[in-house]
């Protein structure tokens, strides 16, 4: 037995895996993998295998794998001072740092920064400032939240709630009655009715809908409502032409506060600082995490614009301190690595080369499967990407889920050495690879990809 399955042997006896099925991975029926190093978009198992990781972990390593510059952040931070807690007014350099840092990104109308662990956690802290907020202006019924169908927000029972994908509610008994879901932005998959419709009219359309759901809710019971810039885990959908102007237009005549979840396009994946700069969104809130340290230490923040902070002072001066707080908020060692992740994007202007080498990406995954048989679409932004496969890709027609074509292309690209995300509804190949990523490194993604969309495509016919 080799030291690599001597150890994923170990792994089934005692890990709980995510996202995973449990009993195959237990008894040995579905793969393991010890990863041990990376370089670059590179990462090596313990076999010493070398794969280019298309999606920079679950689209987060945005400055790459191995960069020693964070590790001595962490290092020095940790011989220093590890850790105090920052309940009551305490706090340490690299958090106050790092505040001030997001907050010169974020721009203006931004207040504070909150800080947790990862971004479900960052989502809940979100719920409960929305509530907060509403109940001392004195609308106790104003609570619930508006979400998106495939929309992904993380897995808690709150967080997971606002996720709008099945799999993430099925046998949870989610999501929590607060919780109401929208229309997708998702205007490949537009319905029969909407067939004509251009972006445009397609972005009225989900406006309306989402202005019906107030209506009907009653907008005085309508608190937020929470997108991610570019739908992710849902597709990687970037919205349609007008999306962010139309929702931000009905948002406004009912009072509803706006999340924007910038969790996975914060700090640069789509080539600007922020999704919602990209887009002209003005959030009032702004979920980060991945990026803000590119996953070197588990960090997110909830930056919370002037509009709602006003209104938390006013609380705390009626009620008293805020009862809300992780004991790992502002972690020293987190945010000493986000200080020295965002030094990196900075200097060597890594959000411009996600802008500049993301459109080369999506020129040539165009130029690849514009008008490959099995491909419905090809999308994305910045460095973020996705295929859509589809039987027919003139009528946009699905293939039978049980066929697993995205699963299985996602296969035939780990045969490559190339790691891209099948995304979990739907037969799409899901691509975020690190913003360092150059265009010769684009050009080697791009060859594999389609080596093994070939290869599939061969055994469907
Ligand atoms: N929000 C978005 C947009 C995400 O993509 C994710 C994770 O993929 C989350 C929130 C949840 O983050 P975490 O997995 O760190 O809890």
């Amino acid at each position: 037995m080799t030291p690599h399955q001597e150890l994923i042997d170990r792994d089934r006896k005692v890990t709980f895996h995510a996202s995973t099925h449990l009993r195959d991975f237990a008894h040995g029926d579905a793969p393991g993998r010890v990863i041990t190093g990376g370089k670059g978009i590179h990462i090596i198992d313990k076999d010493g295998r070398e794969f280019i990781d298309g999606f920079a972990g679950l689209y987060c390593v945005n400055i790459g794998y191995g960069r020693i510059e964070v590790a001595e952040a962490i290092y020095q931070q940790a011989l220093e001072m590890a850790y105090y807690h920052t309940y009551v007014g305490h706090s340490n350099e690299p958090q106050i740092a790092l505040s001030e840092k997001i907050l010169e990104l974020a721009g203006p109308g931004m207040s504070k920064v909150y800080y947790g662990m990862s971004g479900s956690d960052a989502n809940e802290t979100q719920l409960k400032i929305v509530r907060y907020y509403n109940n001392v202006l004195g609308r106790p019924q104003k609570k619930k939240v508006i979400a998106r169908m495939r929309g992904y927000h993380g897995s808690g029972i709150a967080s997971g709630s606002l996720t709008g994908l099945k799999a993430f509610h099925d046998h949870f008994d989610l999501p929590i009655d607060t919780i109401r879901h929208t229309e997708a932005p998702y205007y490949y998959h537009r319905a029969a009715e909407q067939e004509g419709m251009t972006e445009r009219e397609f972005s009225a359309h989900c406006a309306g809908r989402l202005e019906e759901m107030i209506l009907a809710e009653g907008p005085e019971t309508v608190a937020a409502f929470i997108g991610e810039p570019v739908l992710g885990t849902g597709g990687i959908v970037p919205p349609p032409e007008g999306y962010w102007e139309a929702i931000q237009a009905v948002l406004a005549r009912y009072d509803v506060l706006l999340i924007a979840d910038e969790v996975v396009c914060g700090f640069g994946r789509i080539g600007a600082d922020f999704g919602s700069h990209h887009y002209g969104i003005q959030p009032d809130l702004i979920t980060v995490a991945k990026g803000l340290t590119s996953a070197y230490q588990p960090l997110s923040g909830v930056i919370v614009g002037d509009r709602v902070w006003r209104v938390l002072e006013q609380g705390t001066g009626e009620y008293g301190p805020i009862g809300h707080g992780w004991t790992y908020s502002g972690h020293a060692l987190g945010c000493a690595a986000g200080l020295a992740n965002l030094a990196i994007i900075e200097r060597e202007g890594l959000t411009a080369n996600a802008a500049e080498t993301g459109a080369y990406l999506q020129r040539q995954m165009q130029a690849a499967f514009g008008d490959h048989p099995i491909v419905g679409q090809t999308r994305g932004v910045g460095m973020l990407a996705a295929l859509e496969f589809s039987a027919d890709p003139a009528r946009r027609r699905h293939f039978d889920p049980s066929l697993k074509v995205g699963p299985r292309v996602a296969a035939a690209a780990l045969e490559e050495n190339l790691i891209a995300r099948a995304m979990p509804q739907g037969d799409i190949l899901g691509f975020a690879p690190p913003l360092t990523t150059s265009r010769d490194e684009v050009d080697e993604i791009v060859a594999r990809t389609r080596r093994a969309v070939d290869r599939v495509t061969d055994a469907l016919v």
